[in-house]
């Protein structure tokens, strides 16, 4: 159906839009947000034949499961789905159904009904270019979520964008296969830390339960994802505590990357790193940097709950939830510690009034 207009809202023409892959969507271009976005979501799969399916570069838990899950709903529902990440699928994700479904590209091609963006506040965020064409659904749940699509769906409460998909799966009565539990077991798991985080809700367990019963195997899923750990991760991990700083409320710690080179660490082995430095006692805001090969930094932010790291991030040109967001700073490294730090500092030294409870810092 190609250029058949699929905008269930009528704001917008259904003709193709002109091409500016490398530009940046701004929230000048924002789209709709209906009341019903469920309704309106399935209404564009209904009427279309062919989707395409993608998340953020260097896919985490969610954004992995969520794709996957995503394929298996289109396809229950008869459809076409082609699957895009712009990087590859880290190791510890490899084993989830359909995994090897996922295309790793740089450009997309061909003719889609509508291509379905999860965990994104941009077209920039895929890193994939040639998306900018097509009919743009957005599903996320990012605090710094934007509606930058055609028809946006951004629900900051849920634990992941799987838990959207779920939602998805059951408004469309399609049966919730093992598969497909398998996947969105995955988003929820890793998400909220191994429900480790203040907001996971009596409902968190619910769904993680219901998902057990369709199929899901959380023994199996633990195994893979935290008793699979490559030599290389904690070789990097070493490296990184090394450089381990604490001043007073905030912590930090990085690798250069020559730490990469030499502890022969993929980019999916950094994950986590900053944990390390959140857990400290005391600490409410830590930050991780990671040198990258072209030597621009990437900085994972993390905090406790009293100190909102995504709207630091916004500043800063990145994104992410109030307990974990991230940025791509320009290098070399201490300058952009220094960059980050005096976005932090301030933040902090705000801080007065006793612990909160009930933030979260989902990923
Ligand atoms: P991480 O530190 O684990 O890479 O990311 C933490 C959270 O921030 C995740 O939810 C991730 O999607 C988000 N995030 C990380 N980097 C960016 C970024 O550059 N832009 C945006 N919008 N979000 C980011
Ligand atoms: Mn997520």
């Amino acid at each position: 159906m190609g250029a058949t207009n699929l905008n269930p809202g009528g704001g917008n023409s259904g003709a193709p839009r002109e091409p500016h892959e490398e530009r940046e969507n701004s929230s000048a271009t924002a789209g709709l947000m209906p009341d019903n976005p469920i309704a309106a979501i399935l209404d564009v799969i209904g009427r279309g034949e062919r989707f395409l399916v993608c998340s953020h570069s260097r896919p985490d838990g969610d954004a992995v499961g969520s794709v996957l899950a995503m394929g298996m709903l289109l396809e229950a529902m008869g459809k076409r789905a082609d699957l895009f990440t712009a990087d590859r699928i880290p190791a510890v994700y490899r084993a989830l159904p359909g995994a090897e479904a996922i295309s790793c590209v740089m450009r997309v091609h061909g003719r889609y009904d509508a291509a379905i963006l999860l965990e994104c506040d941009s077209l920039d965020r895929t890193r994939l270019r040639g998306l900018q064409p097509f009919y743009l659904v957005n599903i996320d749940h990012h605090a710094t979520g934007r509606a930058f699509a055609q028809l946006n769906w951004i629900d900051r409460d849920a634990a992941s964008v799987g838990e959207l998909v779920y939602r998805l799966i059951k408004a469309a009565r399609v049966h919730l296969s093992p598969a497909m539990a398998q996947c969105l077991y995955t988003t929820i798991l890793t998400d909220t830390g191994s429900f480790r985080y203040g907001a996971t809700r009596a409902s968190t367990f619910a769904l993680a339960a219901e998902l057990a019963r369709a199929g899901a195997d959380p023994v199996r899923i633990a195994r893979e994802i935290y008793f699979s750990t490559a030599m290389s991760k904690l070789l990097l991990l070493g490296a990184a505590l090394t450089t381990l700083t604490r001043e007073g409320r905030l912590a930090w710690l990085s690798v250069s990357h020559q730490d990469m080179v030499r502890t022969c660490a993929a980019e999916e082995d950094s994950e986590g790193i900053v944990d390390y430095a959140i857990s400290l006692a005391g600490v409410e805001a830590a930050v991780f940097l990671r040198e990258l090969p072209e030597g621009r930094i990437r900085a994972s932010l993390r905090s406790k709950g009293r100190v909102d790291v995504a709207s630091l991030a916004v500043a800063m040109g990145g994104g992410g939830h109030e307990n974990a967001a991230g940025i791509t700073l320009d290098g070399p490294l201490h300058r952009a510690l220094e960059e980050v730090l005096a976005q932090l500092r301030p933040a902090v030294e705000e801080i007065s009034s006793p612990p909160t409870q009930g933030k979260d810092p989902r990923v």
